[in-house]
């Protein structure tokens, strides 16, 4: 490769890809639409697995600073029915292969592991145009732009590359999630941060639950899942925190109080956060200088999958492209054949499990996947 790799989105996967990359003395130029790495709080805890994750970060050389993140006692889970009675409780023996870690936190040094300059912030992609030859000229929000002879999509679920591969769209699953989070709660929120334990909590119901993680720092941060269409979501005004926390809170009446205060008693206003998945067998054709990885190439309902693959996809297409420098199609089409069988099976899965959680069976329908698990893995 003579010139940088373009890649557009500086999320887990981008970041991952150009550090690979770098390496391999392969340079990147990553193109980030926020204005700086602080832009965000990149809130939440991510299970970081050893058949994926934890592969893509040893690939990026970063093991080790990975290993001094993990959240001790954070892979305990709980499985609670809405009386908040406890059908199923796992502690961390340290022993499972998906620590947790924080998502700003890994961030962080994926970024401190790359050149400085390699990530250009306030960069939006808007516009791209095939010129031929796979060269891309790329325009930006601030009227810059450049050509690239290889980009690489990881602007995540409403990629603005996607569209030079496929037609696809992202469709909404029909499960909304509702962001929130609680502070200071060994002082504050102690009933609901007992029900929590120290790790994750899955209270569930046919169609809604109450989901929620123990994180460093007395936080707790919930997801409330809801089953319900597009139209009945937009019925919800989400610029008015409290009328729609009270809307939400409503659909929970006759739920245990430690679980409904994860709502009604809330730090932070409701956050809507409606789940959209590609179709699981998303792929497409070859098209020169261009593909995609994680969430632009594969989104999927949140399982516990996501990061981790788009991690993996970064770390698999920077040895892909490092293996074959003088042939990169060949390298991109290598990088594909893999990523297309491994993300549909995943895909497939995540709706399985977001299906089960919120089943008109659940609880019983995850405690018996859990066990399912735990069984599988010991034998
Ligand atoms: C509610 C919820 C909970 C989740 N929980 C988990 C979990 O526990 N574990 C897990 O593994 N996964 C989880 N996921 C999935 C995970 O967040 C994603 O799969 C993962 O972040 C994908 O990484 P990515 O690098 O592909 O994209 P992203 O993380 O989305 O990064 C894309 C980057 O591209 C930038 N960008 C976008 N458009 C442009 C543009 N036009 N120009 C320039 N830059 C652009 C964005 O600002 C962003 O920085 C969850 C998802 C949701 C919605």
């Amino acid at each position: 490769m003579t010139t940088p790799v373009t890649i557009i989105g500086a999320g887990l996967g981008g970041l991952t890809l150009a550090r690979v990359l770098q390496l391999h003395g392969i340079a990147a130029d990553v193109y980030e639409a926020e204005a700086s790495a602080m832009a965000r709080t990149q809130g939440g805890m991510l299970d970081i697995h050893d058949d994926s994750g934890q592969l893509a970060l040893s690939a990026a050389g970063l093991i080790n600073e990975f290993r001094s993140l993990i959240h001790e006692g954070g892979q305990a889970s709980r499985v609670l029915d809405q009386h908040a009675r406890v059908l199923l409780d796992e502690s961390d023996d340290g022993k499972g292969g998906r620590p947790e870690v924080h998502r700003g936190a890994l961030r962080g040094i994926l970024l401190e592991s790359l050149p400085a300059n390699t990530v250009q912030w306030g960069k939006k992609l808007t516009g791209v145009v095939a010129r031929g030859d796979g060269r891309h000229e790329l325009t930006f929000a601030d009227g810059s732009s450049v050509t690239t002879k290889l980009l690489v999509g990881a602007d995540g679920a409403w990629s603005k590359v996607r569209p030079l591969l496929s037609d696809a769209v992202p469709d909404y699953v029909g499960t909304s999630f509702i962001e929130m989070y609680l502070h200071d709660v060994d002082v504050r929120h102690k009933a609901t941060a007992e029900a929590v334990g120290c790790g994750a909590l899955f209270a569930v119901a046919p169609g809604q639950g109450v989901f929620a993680h123990r994180e460093p720092g007395s936080v707790l941060h919930a997801y409330i899942a809801l089953n319900r269409s597009a139209a009945w979501i937009a019925d919800i005004d989400f610029s008015d925190g409290a009328t729609a926390a009270t809307r939400v809170a409503a659909e929970f009446d006759g739920w245990a109080p430690a679980l409904t205060a994860l709502i009604t008693d809330a730090d932070s206003p409701p956050v809507l956060r409606m789940i959209h998945a590609l179709p699981n067998e998303h792929r497409w054709h070859r098209v020169a200088g261009v593909t995609l990885l994680g969430d632009a190439a594969h989104l999927m309902p949140p399982a516990g999958d996501g990061a981790n693959l788009a991690m993996l996809d970064g770390a698999e297409l920077g040895k892909a492209i490092a293996a074959r420098p003088d042939d990169v199609e060949a390298a991109l089409s290598t990088y594909e054949d893999a990523m297309f069988s491994r993300s549909a099976s995943a895909a497939a899965g995540a709706h399985e499990t977001l299906d089960l959680c919120l089943s008109a069976r659940a609880p019983l329908s995850l405690v018996e996947f859990f066990e399912q698990m735990r069984g599988s893995q010991r034998g």
